[in-house]
């Protein structure tokens, strides 16, 4: 929608000019004090010509006069991010240096510990193999013969076996409705939401209070930061106390995260959590309406529209039919009014707000449709969900 290469390039947060410099970029170093610039649909056009600041060459913001802040990503989308990169993967990491017993190396990455291990052994078998003296080659097969029973071991013990810590925090999260299909996946959204409840941070608690280590203290310090970010970003005006609250949150987080992961890097979602979404807050009184998530009814509509204007056999004229439907009757801004009695205080947003979310979510919508209606606006950005 804006024309940003995400967040492989230098200037990899499409909010700001921040630069993601190499080796620089850790959490020890985040200081959250220090801003970069905002950027504005303006310069976006600026650096759109130039293709600079990670701005396609060519591209730029579909929307001119929707503020940049208002492309944020969704807070779940964010959180999730987070909680599976700072919270899930480290805390997998240090209950397995509990767990395991075998001699293999635990990598924070599941499928990266598997592979080493299975390096380890094929590297032993062509030791084996390349010994041209007998009585060393045995003694090599003889620990080949070993770390094939330690490789078995090591596959039940990442993915939790009984009696192990891990195999408990598992089926404690599964109690909470929190479970996944495979061993290799992270958690869904949904997912995060059940984890970082109040329940969610008690029972990581409880089955981790008897393995405590500094690091997991801090960890789930972070974790218990999130959650408070989490129930903050519900779709609810804040109150100032509830503000200050969130900011508090984010603050402690960081401090957590300093402690628990210094020499991890920042990533996108890390960096907008905790430069941008305070400053959002603070403008729109709430993370909830941060995303198109509350529109999503608009499918059912749109489709329900569309059927009514079937006898329209140019499809051009039956999408114009809908849109006019759609934007001139309101009905975005007459359901969000019908859910959320806060909607007059919040009037003066609509126009900023909920009117281009609602184009934006339309463009989705029916990008694939509409690009009859708006060939060159659709060829020249390419919507990304
Ligand atoms: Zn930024
Ligand atoms: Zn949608």
């Amino acid at each position: 929608m804006l024309g940003h290469k995400k967040q492989s390039c230098k200037y990899f947060c499409s909010t700001c000019f921040e630069e993601n410099k190499r080796g620089e970029n850790s959490i020890g170093n985040m200081d959250e004090t220090k801003k970069s610039e905002y950027r504005t649909t303006q310069f976006y056009q600026r650096d759109a010509e130039s293709g600079s600041f990670g701005v396609k060459m060519g591209s730029g913001p579909l929307l001119k006069n929707v503020s940049v802040k208002n492309y944020l990503p969704g807070m779940l989308h964010l959180i999730t991010g987070v909680f599976n990169k700072y919270v899930f993967e480290p805390l997998w990491q240090h209950v397995m240096k509990i767990d395991n017993d075998t001699d293999f190396i635990i990598f924070r990455d599941m499928k990266r510990t598997v592979k080493e291990a299975e390096m380890k052994i094929e590297a032993t078998k062509k030791n084996a193999e390349e010994n041209e003296k007998p009585e060393e080659r045995e003694v090599i097969e003889l620990e080949l013969g070993m770390l094939h029973q330690q490789l078995c071991r090591l596959n039940e013990i990442v993915t939790g076996c009984e009696g192990t810590v891990w195999k408990k925090l598992e089926d404690a999260w599964e109690s909470l409705g929190a479970s996944r299909k495979a061993f290799f996946q992270n958690y869904t959204g949904n997912h995060v939401k059940l984890l970082l409840s109040q329940k969610g941070v008690d029972v990581t608690r409880n089955v981790l209070q008897n393995t405590r280590s500094p690091k997991i203290e801090a960890i789930l310090e972070s974790m218990e930061q999130l959650h408070t970010v989490m129930h903050l970003s519900r779709n609810k005006l804040l109150e100032d106390t509830e503000i200050e609250e969130f900011d508090a949150a984010i603050t402690k987080f960081v401090s957590f995260l300093k402690c628990s992961l210094p020499s991890d890097s920042v990533t996108v979602k890390l960096h907008t959590l905790v430069f941008h979404s305070r400053d959002v807050l603070r403008d729109q009184l709430t993370l909830g309406r941060l995303s198109e998530q509350g529109i999503e009814a608009t499918h059912a509509l749109f489709n329900r529209l569309e059927r009514r204007f079937v006898s329209f056999r140019c499809k051009r004229t039956r999408y114009k039919q809908v849109l006019q439907e759609l934007l001139c009757n309101k009905p975005a801004a007459q359901s969000c009014a019908a859910a959320d009695a806060a909607y007059w205080r919040l009037r003066r947003h609509i126009l900023f707000f909920y009117v281009p979310l609602f184009l934006i979510h339309l463009y989705a919508l029916c990008f694939g449709k509409i690009s009859v209606l708006c060939g060159s606006v659709g060829s020249a950005l390419e919507y990304k969900s």
